[in-house]
């Protein structure tokens, strides 16, 4: 048993019409926490777990924080966020129907996480959001479920925060001799850590974040991650908030499922028809979920950048 479900591989015809390829969606928004981090965090969670871990704590609002509430509901094992007092009212009432108990400290995420590795006891674990090998191992197992199928992509496109999504995919892509296929990263403009590391050729902390795609957010993408990056074909694109915002509202209309922002930034550069698809033609794209945003929230943004 795992925490995760396998999640449906679909053509999408209406993207696949828009560019003239074949589109295929990977569909990890309907994982029963939201996102594809079930996948990670499940698997770390179980093997905690297993060598007698008591409780689980996380310092992510985000569906970090959303995935580690849920494997602790269904392991039985008690879980605590600690949450800036920036969270929105909606995901700390997510956190909590999923029964983790939520503890709202400090002005940023930072001051939040110290007080979190402050609680720590011997009996706790501690789940990081995308630094983990063993959240990386979970990640894979999407990879493994596009492998027994009969459909091998010539691009995978997906969405980058601190790097664990593509860390994942591309040890599944190892694992399965599949290492030949390139993947194109996304990230929003305000969100760029990889994108600025790639291109200096090592790793580079952002001063601040300026993108709506919140769980993009990470200032820098973690050494693991970058490593991997580094010895795989890698086109790193750029997309706006707007871009992102306008992906989530065409995907709802054309496909009737909601997904944040950071995962409309992964839709993007198919929806903006990007030249840096010519040369592929089955194409993957990594539908990565979110349960951060309302279709609300998301028209209230394409307003805002709009006006
Ligand atoms: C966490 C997350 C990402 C980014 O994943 P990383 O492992 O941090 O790179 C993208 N989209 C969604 C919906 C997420 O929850």
């Amino acid at each position: 048993m795992t925490l995760h479900i396998e999640t449906p591989l679909v053509r999408s015809d209406i993207l696949s019409d828009l560019v003239n390829k074949d589109i295929r969606l990977k569909l990890d928004a309907l994982q029963p926490s939201g996102s594809f981090k079930i996948r990670g965090i499940g698997y770390a969670c179980e093997h905690h777990a297993g060598r007698g871990a008591k409780a689980f704590l996380s310092s992510s609002g985000g569906n970090a924080g959303m995935a580690v509430a849920y494997a602790g509901k269904k392991l039985g094992i008690p879980v605590k966020v600690v949450v800036p007092e920036t969270t929105t009212p909606r995901s700390i009432g997510l956190l909590e129907e999923d029964n983790a108990e939520v503890i709202i400290h400090g002005t940023s995420w930072l001051e939040a996480n110290i007080l979190a590795q402050s609680i720590m006891t011997d009996e706790t674990a501690f789940i990081h959001p995308f630094d983990d090998e063993l959240l990386w191992l979970g990640h894979s197992s999407m990879i493994d479920e596009i492998h027994t199928t009969e459909f091998k992509p010539d691009l995978i496109i997906l969405s980058v925060g601190g790097g664990g999504l593509l860390a994942g995919v591309i040890q599944g892509l190892m694992k399965n001799n599949w290492e030949d296929i390139p993947i194109m990263t996304v990230e929003t403009a305000g969100a760029a850590s990889l994108n600025r590391s790639l291109k200096n050729g090592k790793i580079v902390e952002l001063k601040k974040i300026t993108s709506l795609a919140t769980s993009l957010g990470a200032k820098k993408v973690s050494e693991g991650a970058f490593q991997l990056a580094k010895d795989h074909k890698i086109t790193s694109t750029l997309v706006s908030d707007l871009d992102t915002l306008t992906a989530c509202e065409r995907f709802l209309s054309d496909h009737k499922i909601l997904v944040e922002p950071a995962c409309g930034a992964a839709l993007s550069p198919v929806y903006n028809k990007m030249q840096d698809l010519r040369n592929f033609n089955k194409i993957l794209v990594i539908v990565c979920g979110g349960s951060t945003t309302s279709i609300d929230d998301i028209r209230n943004g394409i307003t805002a950048l709009t006006n």
